[in-house]
């Protein structure tokens, strides 16, 4: 259906390409270190009003400081690392936030991130949300991309986007024309979003450039095209017409090999922000 979640995630791929792909969970999310799954939770914590690449930045100074494990910074003193973390945003507080979880795992599950993560969704988000620093967004990135969980992960991007383009909702067609993607609860949210998404995981809404082999590599993959549409056409100021912005925001290679496009955002033609934008001018 034009305008439907399932269509806006197929224009996106068809844009960008598959940036989340389940054969290879880290080619999208960065890792610098040995321990992929507690690297993940760091970068979740570290990223709250923070621009990711100064997120990278303090990882890469943890990881040469030998302070890229769970053992290592539950036993490291909180003003070396604040003085690690600096300039990220709430340095010290989340300095301190991060000695307590890796004290917990720790203590808890003996080191191990995989451990923790093993557990059943509902267990496992409960007991992240009882640990300092841990938002309920940020509990969702740490469980779709470090522990696979399906959870659709729902940021100020997905608001955004979502906001603006206003998508057409199969399940609750009148309550779709008012749903306040900016102030609806996030669990609101997330649950209209894997809502509307299930048919596409079911296989009765095909969407034909999609190719996704499970719930939760269509959630991380559609989140990280919400994320690459947000940082390249639909920021604060959108460049719905113009080419990409070109800020470099990872020490990941490949992220500029669509920059050289200049066909505009390829949302537009579904866009009610833009519709009503284009209407005004005339
Ligand atoms: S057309 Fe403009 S406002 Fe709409 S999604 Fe694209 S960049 Fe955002």
């Amino acid at each position: 259906m034009p305008g439907s979640l399932q269509h806006i995630y197929a224009v996106l791929q068809q844009h960008f390409g598959i940036l989340h792909d389940e054969t290879a969970p880290s080619a999208w999310w960065p890792i610098f270190g040995d321990e992929p799954l507690f690297e993940m939770l760091l970068g979740a914590v570290l990223v709250q009003q923070t621009r990711w690449e100064t997120v990278e930045g303090a990882i890469v100074r943890l990881r040469d400081a030998n302070l890229l494990a769970p053992n290592a910074l539950a036993r490291a003193s909180a003003d070396t690392l604040a003085s690690l973390l600096r300039p990220v945003a709430f340095y010290t507080q989340k300095a301190a936030g991060i000695i307590a979880i890796s004290t917990h795992i720790c203590a808890s599950y003996d080191g191990s991130m995989a451990t923790l993560l093993a557990q059943p969704a509902t267990l496992l988000r409960r007991e992240l949300l009882s640990l300092p620093r841990i938002g309920p967004e940020t509990a969702d990135v740490i469980m779709l991309y470090a522990g696979n969980h399906p959870v659709f992960v729902v940021d100020d991007y997905t608001r955004r986007l979502f906001g603006r383009i206003a998508p057409e909702l199969s399940s609750q067609p009148t309550y779709a024309q008012c749903f306040d993607w900016q102030r609806a609860r996030y669990n609101v949210v997330r649950e209209q979003i894997e809502q509307e998404l299930a048919s596409t995981i079911d296989g009765s809404s095909p969407t034909p450039t999609s190719k996704m082999r499970s719930q939760e590599s269509l959630y991380a993959d559609y989140h990280a095209l919400i994320n690459e549409q947000c940082v390249r056409y639909c920021l604060a100021r959108p460049r719905c017409d113009g080419p990409p912005a070109r800020r470099v925001y990872s020490r990941q290679t490949g992220r500029e090999s669509y920059l050289e496009r200049h066909d505009g955002c390829p949302l537009r033609p579904i866009c009610t922000f833009y519709q009503i934008k284009n209407e005004q001018r005339v």
